[in-house]
This record gives structure tokens, sequence and C-alpha cells, in this order.
């Protein structure tokens, strides 16, 4: 048994949750429940990053206090989390007492350590960034995030974090641990970003104080990212259980945007060593989730929200489709005809008409009761390789290569019904046989898709008899051939994802 934790970002309160937050969140939550059924510790954090002048900004406008703004929205990002099953262990929100107290200590413990200092400092600044770029990095003059968004000059006395002394450490890091930054591609661009050279940055902020106050000078707020970047550790027990923390700490996967990977692939390592900690073992970037080509926004007609998807096509379909249809680590171009197609071809024509075809064979040559597999079945070396692509994918962070290895033993078993035809033959042994092996796969896809569609793997495994639930189920032992007893009830039930028509 082995540990495993992993990170979505915390999500900004200042906006409503869209499919882009739906996206990291699903990812994290199949990447851990795989691991769960591995029978790792897991933990699986989440929340929302509720400071910062954005939000004091958006309170003001809206006549309330920034407290009253985090508290509204981030149920808005709880519910949505809750809408999609995502199961994570703990959701932190920034303006909870435990990360104002970790922060502080990670804080004092930097500045105690010689690497923040007070300073000076001019650049042009990104207010929804909350962040200075230097000339070059602008995109005609503006932010290269927010296209089109002019910067700001700002001029600020403050302490700054001397990340200019992290040049060297964080390239001997990344030298000794390539696979800390995925997909290998990024790490290219995180080195060049290193080695193009670092510049010491204003970690805090006195112009407003909607944040969490520099312990040794109150007069000054932490800034977002050195705020919101420790919810990593404090979820984990960081500065208040020591042994808790040393049993997480390094983080497995932090999952981000590529939009953020410099924060987490740079200056939070940086960071992290500067405190005396370990950065941790991996930034997972993947890309934008594109919407008919476009990044989503929250100024244009594109913004989807997971609620919509599932209304129309309910929530394990949304799942599957953002493992499936994604590779994950890149760009994604996402539409409602791309999503219509993929429910039906792998949902509904594949897993969903493999279930109805079987529990009707099973009701009328079995007399409903599902027999077992036999030992030497054809499928049991497809399901044997079945399994060892799934895993292998899982492991790798690649939940579309995982979901199509598992969807072969599908495939493969609607085949071989097809082949020995047992709808047409007379009740007996070798109908028996036949339904025996197909029962036997259903039970070992609703192990390993559960991950991806937790609700319909469940109500899969019920239908065929079986009691409790995939959830419950432990790998590689529950992917071994011949686990169907046989002799159990198999129920028929409505189609698990009736065919869907664009209209
Ligand atoms: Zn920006």
């Amino acid at each position: 048994m082995g540990k495993f934790y992993v990170t979505t970002p915390i999500y900004y309160v200042n906006d409503a949750p869209h499919i882009g937050h739906a996206y990291t969140s699903v990812v994290g939550d199949a990447v851990t429940r795989w691991h769960r059924l591995l029978d790792d510790d897991v933990f699986f954090l989440t929340g929302t990053d509720e400071h910062g002048l954005k939000q004091k900004q958006a309170a003001d406008d809206l006549g309330i206090s920034p407290q009253e703004l985090a508290d509204r929205f981030s149920v808005r990002f709880r519910e949505a989390a809750d809408l999609l099953d995502i199961q994570y262990d703990d959701f932190i929100r920034t303006t909870e007492p435990r990360h104002y107290k970790a922060v502080q200590t990670f804080m004092q413990k930097i500045y105690d350590n010689g690497d923040i200092e007070k300073g000076t400092y001019e650049g042009l600044y990104c207010v929804a960034c909350e962040a200075y770029y230097t000339e070059d990095e602008l995109v005609d003059g503006c932010c290269p995030i927010h296209t089109g968004r002019p910067v700001e000059l700002m001029r600020e006395e403050n302490y700054f974090f001397k990340l200019s002394r992290y040049e060297d450490r964080l390239l001997e890091y990344y030298d000794q641990h390539p696979e800390a930054v995925r997909p290998q591609t990024r790490l290219n661009e995180v080195l060049g970003f290193i080695r193009g050279g670092l510049q010491d940055f204003s970690m805090s902020r006195s112009a407003f104080d909607w944040g969490v106050p520099l312990p040794w000078d109150p007069s000054h707020v932490a800034w977002v990212w050195f705020d919101a970047l420790p919810n990593y550790i404090t979820a984990v027990g960081y500065g208040e259980d020591d042994e808790r923390f040393d049993y997480w700490w390094p983080v497995d996967y932090h999952l981000v945007g590529k939009d953020i990977l410099r924060f987490h692939a740079v200056y939070w390592p940086a960071m992290l060593m500067a405190a005396g900690l370990d950065p941790p073992k991996g930034v997972f970037a993947h890309g934008w989730l594109l919407v008919s080509g476009e990044k989503m926004s929250k100024t244009k007609a594109n913004k989807i929200t997971a609620a919509e998807l599932v209304d129309d096509f309910g929530v394990d379909a949304v799942r599957y489709e953002f493992l499936r249809d994604i590779t994950f680590g890149q760009d994604g171009d996402f539409s409602w005809e791309g999503m219509l197609a993929r429910y039906n071809a792998d949902l509904a024509n594949n897993l969903g008409n493999l279930l109805s075809r079987v529990a009707t064979v099973v009701g009328k040559k079995c007399e409903g009761a599902g027999p077992a597999p036999q030992d030497g079945s054809p499928l049991q070396t497809i399901a044997a390789d079945v399994y060892a692509a799934t895993a292998d994918a899982w492991e790798r962070v690649a939940p579309h290569e995982a979901l199509e290895a598992t969807w072969r033993l599908i495939r493969e078993t609607n085949a071989y019904l097809e082949t020995n035809e047992p709808w047409k033959a007379d009740p007996g042994p070798v109908v028996d046989a036949v339904m025996g092996d197909a029962l036997e796969a259903l039970r070992i896809v609703s192990v390993l898709a559960w991950p991806a569609l937790p609700k319909t793997t469940t109500e899969i495994w019920r239908r065929i008899g079986l009691s409790g639930s995939p959830a419950d189920q432990r790998l590689p032992d529950a992917a071994a051939w011949g686990g169907y007893p046989g002799g159990l009830s198999v129920e028929k039930g409505q189609p698990l994802f009736p065919r869907k028509q664009a209209d």
C-alpha cells in the first residue's frame, strides 16, 4: 500500500465555476479513485482561493464584505464538485484560520532564513493575474494570459522573495528530477524560463488588507500567490501536525492549467526550498479546454457550465467525455456535437448495449440467473491485457488511454457475443458458458471503469447481482478472471445510456 497525494488548483472565487474548473477536478478525482482501488492511502485536495485585490474590488462593487463574497462563491465551487461526484478528502478555503496560521508560519520561516527582504519595485502589472510581467513577455503591450488586457505601471515598497538566489538550485533539481514537470514539453518551457534569469518578486501588498498579514509587519498582507500556494501544505498539517505533514509531503501531483505552471514549477519549489521543505514530486500541466476552438473566458458567450451538460447527458457521461476525449496535458477541443458522438458510440452502443443484451439473454435463456464464467475463456487473456494496459495508463495520469484500454474489453465482449449468437441457441451449457464469460467481463469492466463512471458501474454491479460495489474492490485481485460466482439474479432495467439525437 502506497500513498498518493493529489491537488487541484484552489479556484478563484471571483468567478463562477465553469467546465475548465470541472475538467481539472474530474481528472484529479478519477486518478485518485484509481489509486483508491489500488488500496493506496489517498488524499485528494481541492478548494477555493479567496484573497487578493480582485476579490476586494469585486466585493466593493457589490457593496458587501470580501468575506461575504467568498462565502457565497465558495459554496458554488463545492456544489459544482458535488454535482460531478468529486470525491475530495478536503476542501480548503484560504480564509480559514488554519490557513492563516500555516501561511504565517511559512512566511516567517523564509523571512528568518533571510530570503525575504524589503525593497522597492516598479513594473508592469496585470491586475487580473495579480502578477508582474517584463516588456518582452507582453503580447501587443497586453497581458500574455488575458488577451487584450492592458498592464499597469506599478511602483511599490514591499517585501521581496529572493527568487534570483534559486536559479541554480531549481536547475539542479530538475536535472535530477526531470519527471517533476509533465508533460515533458512543459519542462523545457520551465527550464527556459529559469535560464532566462529569475527576478526577485514582491511577496506582499500594503495598498489593501484583504489577505494574510505578514507576522513581522502586519501593515502588509501576503501577495495572493504567496497565500494561495501554501494551501497545499496547510491541508496536510504544516506547522500544526509535523507527523502528518511529513507523511504526506511532498505531494505526488499538483494538477494545474498551463497558465499557472510558472507559479507551480518555479516560484513554489523555490519558496519551499527557502522554507527548508521538499519541492513537489510532480506538477502536471494540462492545456486549455477550448470550446469550439476558443479559450473559455468570463466575457465570452462560450462559457458552458457543467450543470448544463449534466442536464443533457448525465454526470457520468460528462466525466467520461472529459477523461476520454481529451489527451491530458494538451489542449482539448470541446463541443456539444463531439460529446454527443462519443456518448452514442462508447456509452450507448458499447457499454449500455452490452449490459442490455447480456441481461436480455440471461433472462430468456438462463432463467434470469447469471452463470459462472469458464476457465480458459477466449476473453480471459484479453481481460488480462486490458488490465495491464489500463493500470499502466492510470499510473502515467493518461485517462484517455486508460479508458481506451478498458473499452477494448467491452468491444471484444460484444464481438464474442456476436460470434456465438447465444440469443439464437437453445438453453444449455454452451449458452451458459458464453453468458458467464460476458458477465465476468462486465464485472471486470465495472471495476476498471469505476474511476470514470462511479454511478453507472455501481448500477451495473447491482444489476448483475453482485453485492457491495466496485468501490469496495481492490486491484489487482478484482481484475483477475473468475470473480463472478454465478447463480446470481440478473436484472435488465432501463437503458443505462439511452441513445441521443442531435436536435
Ligand atoms: Zn493577466
